[in-house]
């Protein structure tokens, strides 16, 4: 993929909490310290990470990974963000801080026109808050430990950034494109809550095969497909485009990432028996599938995973 030079990013779009003693430390956060190495804490961890990778639909917030106590409430501060992703800045493509944010903003951009047209809904922003290590959110206090996610509660999208070098070395989804396929699908999650699909799958099964849980993160995957279709259009505020360009090798990229984190590859990676009955996110197979339907499609109004017999 290639960057727009000309283009504005709005940094408006970002929190950037990890500067102002974002979590403190301590006691207080529910979530689960994230150990280096092996050992039987990592490989409980790992499961744990890999189970709620991506997630962000309503029933994660039920399984007590959120809601300990506060951790400190870390203010915005936006300063570096401004200075660093400043059009002035030659170099600012080669800040992955930068970077994302020129993911939110296209996939915002997308979603600002594609949403009256396929779902005749106006669009509301949401911002992603970029935290490190701990967070206080709607939905309760999040450890880095529980990955991306998006909180129905205050309509934000909550990551902590060097989660992308765990996809990497963890799960084997290297390659830049990994990381706004992840954001694309917290932000397909916001779709789901705008249009109130999420808080209709809370009312269904949350784990097995063919649970609303399954079928929420695989419409998530197939929106991230459809934002991938149209990323090039998207422009910045002024009408510039942001992306000159985004490659098959880009596509590749943010598919292997989808099958790296397919229910059944974290359960054999954790040492597991396939057990669909615990699945919660779908198989590898169809993270590709519902990733590639989207993508060949353009069009959210084919990503009704609720209503197929073909998941
Ligand atoms: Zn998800």
């Amino acid at each position: 993929m290639e960057f727009n030079d000309d283009a504005d990013l709005d940094t408006s779009q970002v929190n950037d909490l990890r500067g102002s003693g974002g979590g403190g430390g301590g006691g207080g956060i529910g979530g689960i310290p994230i150990p280096i190495g092996g050992g039987r804490g990592g490989i409980i961890v790992t499961v744990i990470i890999l189970a709620v990778v991506l997630c962000g639909g309503g029933g994660l917030f039920g399984s007590g990974l959120l809601g300990g106590g506060g951790g400190g409430s870390a203010k915005p501060d936006n300063s570096a963000l401004n200075q660093q992703c400043d059009k002035s800045n030659k170099d600012r493509f080669k800040n992955a801080d930068c970077r994302n944010v020129l993911y939110i903003n296209s996939v915002q951009a997308y979603w600002k026109t594609e949403m009256p047209e396929a779902f005749g809904k106006q669009y509301q922003p949401a911002k992603t808050n970029f935290f490190s290590q701990s967070v206080n959110t709607g939905c309760g206090a999040a450890d880095s430990g529980v990955g991306p996610f998006y909180c129905p509660a205050d309509s934000q999208v909550y990551i902590d950034l060097t989660f992308y070098n765990e996809l990497n070395s963890r799960f084997g989804a290297s390659g830049e494109f990994a990381a706004p396929y992840v954001l694309a699908h917290e932000y397909g999650h916001h779709i789901q809550n705008l249009l109130g699909t999420n808080a209709k799958a809370q009312q269904g099964a949350q784990q097995g095969a063919s649970s609303a849980s399954v079928r929420l993160e695989l419409q998530a995957d197939c929106y991230a497909g459809t934002w991938a279709n149209h990323a090039t259009q998207t422009k910045d505020p002024q009408g510039d485009a942001l992306f000159k360009s985004i490659t098959d090798q880009d596509i590749a990229e943010a598919i292997q990432t989808a099958e790296a984190i397919g229910d059944d590859a974290i359960q054999k990676k954790a040492g597991q028996k396939v057990n669909p009955d615990g699945f919660t996110h779908g198989t590898s197979a169809q993270r590709k599938k519902w990733f590639t339907q989207g993508y060949n499609t353009g069009d959210p109004r084919q990503c009704d995973t609720f209503n197929t017999s073909n998941l």
